[in-house]
């Protein structure tokens, strides 16, 4: 066995959990992917062994200087445990202790994967030199991570930065989080599907699905860029509020309904124009963020190589 400067990151999902190594410099020298295959909700383990033997596929005869983890919330970061709300197999289960067990003596951080991400696109992404940022994942739901003034912002239980449940309309459709009218409840994927569906969208493969509503937006379907405009216009009053409360300066918008680019970007700058007007948050960016899938196993690399500024925690 070799020690290694190089921190291993994982990154946990509902469609597939990533492991690399990552070095100080922010590079990805190796990087392997699985699946996450639905197991009986009693079959915890059964995942754990899935994920170890990816670790084991990364790592291969080197020791890493510690290990990063981003994982799907919710979760009680302080113990390790986590709770993925799409990962049934997993209810408060002790990940970090199962890695901690399979690498002996090196140190485990562990936090929410939106969280990861923000850090991840701030450190080596669209975020690079904000002194106010805010990353955001709309995809089947809609997340995000604050690094505010030079450090990550997590809040007390790690929950800061959920922009999804920012209320966008007070008489809007209901959330899954019992609330009304949040951002998630309308520009979340599945809603704005089931917005253009129920405006006489005929989605023409006959799965209608993200994808193929942003393929017929590109082609310049009324009832499918109307889905999108609607999504970013609720995106965009979301984004006002935020940047008036943190003095934010950059925004970068990644997630699957983010592949619409300007398609949805366009309908957010104009709602977050019209709402901002004072100078300090009106000249804030929204832009795309740009690390794509890597994102989170960048932002968990961080917790370990850049603990000062990305460790909600702070340095060792
Ligand atoms: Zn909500």
């Amino acid at each position: 066995m070799i020690d290694s400067p190089d921190v291993l990151a994982i990154d946990i999902g509902g469609t597939k959990m990533a492991a690399a190594l990552i070095a100080a410099d922010g590079r990805i020298e190796r990087r392997s992917q699985v699946v996450t295959a639905p197991v009986a909700a009693d079959a915890g383990d059964e995942l754990w062994a899935t994920l170890a033997a990816l670790l084991d596929e990364v790592v291969g005869d080197t020791v890493p200087g510690g290990i990063g983890v981003g994982c799907g919330g919710p979760m009680n970061w302080a113990h390790g445990d986590v709770s993925p709300l799409n990962i049934p197999a997993w209810r408060d289960y002790p990940l970090r202790r199962r890695v901690e067990e399979r690498f002996p003596g090196t140190t485990v951080r562990l936090h929410n994967d939106a969280i990861a991400m923000a850090v991840g696109e701030h450190w080596q992404g669209a975020g690079r030199g904000s002194r106010g940022f805010l990353g955001l994942v709309v995809s089947t739901g809609v997340g995000g991570g604050l690094v505010v003034d030079g450090k990550v912002i997590a809040g007390q239980s790690g929950n800061a930065g959920h922009i999804g449940h920012v209320v966008v309309d007070p008489n809007g459709p209901d959330c899954a989080c019992g609330g009304r009218g949040c951002l998630e409840a309308i520009a979340r994927g599945p809603a704005v599907v089931d917005w253009a569906v129920q405006n006489g969208w005929q989605p023409r493969s006959g799965d209608s699905d993200g994808r193929s509503l942003l393929a017929a937006a590109t082609a310049g379907h009324e009832i499918a860029l109307a889905a999108f405009a609607r999504a970013g216009h609720a995106l965009g009053v979301a984004l006002a509020s935020a940047a008036h409360l943190l003095e934010l300066d950059t925004v970068a918008v990644g997630g699957g309904l983010a592949n619409a680019g300007e398609t949805l970007l366009g309908p957010a700058r104009v709602a977050f124009a019209t709402h901002t007007k004072m100078p300090f948050a009106a000249r804030c960016e929204i832009v795309p963020a740009v690390l794509g899938g890597d994102a989170g196993l960048v932002g968990a690399a961080a917790f370990i190589h850049h603990s000062e500024q990305y460790w909600p925690g702070g340095a060792d």
